[in-house]
């Protein structure tokens, strides 16, 4: 068993994405080429957000806002440290830094309380704190109602980092549409990835996506060799364009299969381990399901000697890691990301995970987690 497994989507699509590529490769428009613009197109529809920006790959799509924003040094963005590494190297790559505020042990997101703790000691002093990166992690949307009104209310822009949950929803609209601009991945592994490095970056601000644009293609202006700012190269080829158009037919679909997985999941794992719940009003796209556990590196082993893989995301919280160690942490600490960092497990989840294998684990993990010396979390 694969821990996700992306065979079984290209097997079926393997027809339409053999001449989708092929057509690029005959048509000499690998940069830029009509599909990027036609994906451009079909994201800004699917998620009803006014432009989308195909970019290289995830982690310039954030500091590609950043960028956008007017970050830059002496500047500190609020960032949560249960996270994958690159929410916090974006600040760093715009010349600021990171300030790491703790999560909620239910959702694994943002806690509110840590940030506008905080964005005031911040205020009581230098001022420093002038964005916050909010942080979709495992595919369920943060806590927005409560990071929008702290942004709102200390004037601060706010960034949706959704490389883990493009597809979900928060009261109904699309992730995408969260902040003042968002930014997603297209690796391979996220729910909807191409196959190499892709990104994007969502926003319905004219003027913010004027700027991104012109920063991905090398600070370009109104045509092409001229130069109004200094940018870099973000762009996204046209063959890994081509595949996400293919991909995205079916991505909806898809989605329902991760929450069919989850549902079954929750409904044969509660007694034995605390559940992923959905908190709020949410949809998630279920990037990983990841349960809480103690004993958690006995029942890993013990899944591993039954052949399931399992995947812990993350054993380590970012502003315990050597290289953000420096970086300035909110008053009370991070205490929830370092207990979780403990007791989190993920487990296989994709959407052509069989009922069969879907059992395998539910049965491997019961027999693993009753075994002596272990027992659910709080
Ligand atoms: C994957 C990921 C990114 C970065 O994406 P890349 O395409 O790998 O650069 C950023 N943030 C989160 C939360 C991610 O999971």
């Amino acid at each position: 068993m694969k821990f996700i497994d992306l065979d079984a989507q290209r097997a079926r699509l393997q027809p339409a994405l053999n001449e989708a590529i092929q057509k690029v490769v005959e048509s000499g428009a690998y940069i830029f080429g009509p599909p990027v613009a036609e994906l451009e197109a079909a994201l800004s529809s699917f998620a009803k957000v006014k432009h989308s920006i195909a970019c290289a790959n995830g982690t310039d799509a954030l500091h590609l806002v950043l960028r956008a924003f007017g970050i830059g040094p002496g500047d500190l963005v609020a960032v949560p440290s249960f996270t994958f590494a690159a929410t916090g190297e974006a600040p760093v790559l715009v010349g600021a830094e990171p300030l790491f505020v703790d999560v909620r042990p239910d959702t694994f997101n943002m806690d509110p309380d840590s940030l506008r703790r905080a964005v005031e000691a911040d205020r009581a002093k230098d001022k420093r704190i002038k964005a916050v990166i909010a942080v979709d992690l495992f595919g369920h949307p943060a806590d927005y109602d409560s990071i929008q009104a702290i942004c709102g209310e200390f004037g601060l822009w706010l960034l949706a980092d959704i490389a883990q949950s493009f597809g979900a929803t928060w009261k109904e609209k699309s992730v995408a549409s969260m902040g003042h601009a968002a930014a997603t991945s297209f690796y391979p592994a996220k729910p909807l990835g191409c196959y190499g490095d892709g990104g994007a970056v969502f926003t319905d601000d004219d003027d913010l996506a004027d700027r991104i644009k012109s920063i991905r293609n090398h600070g370009s202006g109104s045509h092409r060799y001229e130069q109004i700012r200094v940018g870099f190269n973000s762009r996204l080829d046209s063959i890994q364009a081509a595949v996400l158009l293919e991909k995205l037919k079916i991505f909806l679909e898809e989605i329902c299969e991760r929450q069919g997985v989850a549902d079954r999941y929750n409904a044969a794992l509660r007694d034995v381990a605390a559940v992923p719940d959905l908190i709020g009003d949410v949809t998630s796209v279920w990037a990983q399901y990841t349960l809480r556990i103690e004993s958690r590196d006995r029942v890993q082993a013990t899944l591993k000697d039954s052949g399931i893989p399992s995947v812990i995301y993350y054993p380590v919280p970012l502003h315990r890691q050597p290289a953000f160690a420096h970086c300035p942490v909110a008053p009370g600490g991070c205490p929830a990301s370092e207990a979780l960092s403990g007791k989190v497990l993920s487990l296989p989840m994709h959407p052509y995970l069989s009922r069969e294998d879907q059992d395998r684990v539910i049965a491997a993990f019961r027999q693993a987690v009753a075994a002596p010396g272990s027992h659910a979390a709080e």
